[in-house]
């Protein structure tokens, strides 16, 4: 039966992270895997996960299993956050957790395909995974352009395949530092997208994986609360992988909002189904520690200001990239205006094998760009590498 399988082609990034190891060039740059990195390279637990995890291994007298919904504390806690204030829009909204963003997107997109809806809409390029899950589910879908040749996104495609979908169609919608772009939308633009949701009835589903990375926390999630503010129902796919550091602990929460309780109860119950189906449980341990985070006023600031050094660290890379402008035929200032980890560079593919080949730095073949793998130490050996690969 095996024999009948056809080999897969091996995922490009961690085929990358392979070649990056076996580079012996000391200067050598890793561009790649999308993980956040200090000024030193590392990819370090926070301060504020630790202590969490300590208090855990002290209090925790259980490890008896919680049910398909996870971790309900961490699912509540991270609401306000997300949702701000009224974190439940008067009851509208209900969450769980899922095995990172990726189970939260996987869900949403199962979950709408139960609900009938017929196609999905999404801007590319996007996270490879999206049209990957989108495949294995069998949906329908059509892709717009998300950004413009100038580095802005493209807001009439976005809002011109709104309105041309309409009821039982869905779209999905990055919440922040679009990934792999680094393009978001203006808060101007997110009111434009909420209204045209609005009118057409179009189903949204947004992908928040990088709240706080962008501009902060609050900053991040205007655009989505913009558009909850004005449609009946929505899904979010939420991920801590980025702005708690718990990557390979895959943390990650599933939220719906409805129009009446009925309507969520019901739609809740499906979800639940679907992840009993899929991996019956998340897994607890980084929500755990989320949930203690977020409970204990200390360690929330201690994790907040985590947060901020990570931001300004990205920030002030992309003001030095933007600085540089003209770098051989590529335009470094759109950058400083991007946001998150991720930028795409106008590059071949031959000039990304030729950096390298030639200069040890490693990007993925589409140009993707992850800024926390630059540095202050290593950023003028980036501009000029770009300045020589493509001038
Ligand atoms: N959505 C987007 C846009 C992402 O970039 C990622 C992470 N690369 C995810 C979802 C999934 O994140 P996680 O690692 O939590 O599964």
């Amino acid at each position: 039966m095996l024999e009948t399988l056809a080999p897969q082609s091996p995922d490009a990034l961690l085929a990358l992270i392979k070649l990056h190891a076996a580079d012996d060039r000391p200067d050598k740059i890793d561009l790649g895997v999308g993980v956040y990195r200090t000024d030193r390279g590392a990819t370090p637990v926070f301060a504020a996960i630790k202590e969490a995890e300590r208090q855990l291994v002290e209090s925790q007298d259980s490890k008896s299993y919680l049910g398909p919904e996870g971790d309900m504390g961490f699912v509540n806690a991270l609401m306000p956050y997300i949702f701000g204030e009224d974190a439940t829009m008067g009851g509208r909204i209900a969450g769980m957790q899922t095995p990172g963003g990726t189970g939260a997107v996987r869900l949403a997109l199962a979950l709408a395909q139960q609900a009938g809806m017929t196609r999905l809409h999404m801007g590319t390029p996007s996270w490879p995974n999206h049209a990957q899950i989108i495949g294995d589910l069998g949906l329908d879908w059509n892709g717009f352009d998300h950004a413009n040749s100038d580095g802005t996104a493209n807001i009439d495609a976005v809002l011109s395949t709104i309105r041309g979908a309409g009821p039982g169609e869905g779209i999905l919608l990055h919440g922040c530092c679009h990934n792999p772009t680094g393009i978001d939308y203006s808060d101007e633009e997110w009111a434009q997208i909420a209204d045209a949701l609005a009118e057409s009835g179009t189903f949204p589903i947004i992908d928040t994986a990088y709240q706080g990375l962008g501009h902060g926390l609050e900053e991040d999630a205007a655009g989505l609360r913009a558009v909850l503010a004005k449609v009946p129902e929505a899904f979010i796919a939420y991920s801590c992988d980025k702005n708690f550091g718990l990557y390979r602990d895959r943390v990650g929460a599933f939220y719906i909002m409805a129009e009446g309780s009925d309507t969520l109860d019901t739609a809740f119950s499906n979800a639940n189904a679907l992840a009993r189906a899929a991996w019956s449980m998340p897994p607890d341990h980084g929500a755990a520690a989320v949930r203690l985070v977020l409970r204990d006023s200390k360690l929330t600031q201690l994790w907040q200001d985590e947060l901020d050094t990570m931001r300004e660290r990205m920030r002030a890379v992309r003001t030095r990239l933007a600085e540089a402008g003209m770098t051989g035929s590529v335009d470094l200032a759109p950058l400083g205006r991007q946001n998150g980890l991720f930028s795409v560079l106008p590059v071949s593919s031959e000039q990304v094998q030729q950096m390298r080949k030639d200069h040890g730095i490693y990007m993925a073949g589409s140009g993707r760009i992850n800024v926390a793998g630059l540095t202050m130490d290593n950023i003028d050996k980036f501009i000029a590498a770009i300045a020589e690969v493509t001038g």
